[in-house]
């Protein structure tokens, strides 16, 4: 057999998610050993939308099992969005609430970015808010999204090259694209930000010694499109034939990319972890520990 002329490693984000929830479980124990209180997440569900429910029963399980507190807001669908404002409003003034996630997406009619811009900044943990997104603009300590802080970790601890890299990042959403663009250009990466209206996307994704791909289209990125020895992270999710399936077309990039999140138990486990991360960084900003 023709050995692959690069080993490929396939990434255990769960591992990995693992082991950084580990080191945050540790943490907290500490602060409880110290005689401070837990941790606490608060979690606001507005109708009854049931992939989203099962997303926050992952979110309250993670919390438990490193000694975090949550606590979850399940609001009627019928709602107004001045009403979900107001329970974000109460959240913020709440001083045993460190971190408030509302969960995407809302109902229709209710302006995602309105509900966002409602929360505490000290508290967005989803790093959101306009103040948190501007910070990270201007490189200025903040929270910041938890999938592409996520993928910097990854990157981090896989000990990827960034400084003079070539990083190509397909998709501009406020929630990945833009914001994990920002934190590869912070990281000294020479970033290029692909979208819908890109020409010759090929050609880009080919030069491009890290991929993530963040665009929501189905094995969107080949084996033929990577340069030999680059890491790939695969962050679109979409549903074919009632699977799941990635941006990335895993198997044709194997002996092709040096390192490749898979999409299952890739990026995914790394988000809530640092959903759990930024929680407890809210938690020490807001304490002063
Ligand atoms: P989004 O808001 O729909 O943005 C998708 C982006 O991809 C847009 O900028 C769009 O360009 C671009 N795009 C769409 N089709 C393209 C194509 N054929 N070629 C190049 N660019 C294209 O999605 P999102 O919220 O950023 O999420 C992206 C994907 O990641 C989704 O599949 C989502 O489910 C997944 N996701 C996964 C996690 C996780 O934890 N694993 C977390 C968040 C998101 P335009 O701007 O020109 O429209």
């Amino acid at each position: 057999m023709t050995p692959l002329p690069h080993p490929t490693i396939v990434v255990d984000g769960l591992g990995l998610a693992n082991e950084m929830r580990a080191e945050l479980a540790a943490e907290i124990a500490e602060l409880r050993t110290a005689g401070r209180r837990a941790p606490c997440l608060a979690v606001v569900l507005v109708g009854d939308d049931p992939a989203s429910a099962s997303y926050i029963k992952g979110k309250r399980r993670a919390c438990e099992r490193v000694g975090m507190d949550s606590v979850e807001h399940k609001l009627a669908a019928g709602l107004s969005e001045a009403a979900v404002i107001e329970r974000v409003e109460a959240l913020n003034r709440d001083e045993g609430i460190d971190g408030i996630l509302v969960q995407l997406p809302l109902p229709k009619g209710m302006r995602a970015n309105r509900v966002a811009a409602a929360i505490d900044p000290a508290k967005d943990v989803d790093g959101l808010h306009p103040l948190n997104a501007g910070r990270l603009l201007l490189g200025e300590p903040c929270l910041v999204p938890c999938t592409p802080l996520g993928i910097l970790k990854l990157l981090e601890r896989f000990e990827i090259p960034l400084a003079g890299a070539h990083a190509v990042v397909i998709g501009r959403s406020a929630i990945v694209g833009k914001p994990v663009s920002l934190l590869l250009q912070q990281a000294n990466a020479t970033v290029t930000m692909c979208h819908s209206r890109t020409r010759g996307l090929a050609d880009f994704c080919r030069d491009a010694d890290v991929l993530v791909a963040a665009a929501g289209v189905p094995r969107l990125v080949r084996g033929d499109w990577v340069k030999p020895g680059a890491a790939v992270i695969d962050v679109g999710v979409s549903e074919v034939d009632g699977e799941l399936v990635g941006d990335v077309d895993t198997e044709s990039v194997m002996g092709i990319a040096a390192l490749v999140t898979p999409h299952r138990r890739g990026v995914g486990p790394l988000t809530i972890t640092m959903l759990l991360f930024n929680t407890l960084a809210a938690y020490r900003a807001r304490c002063g520990v």
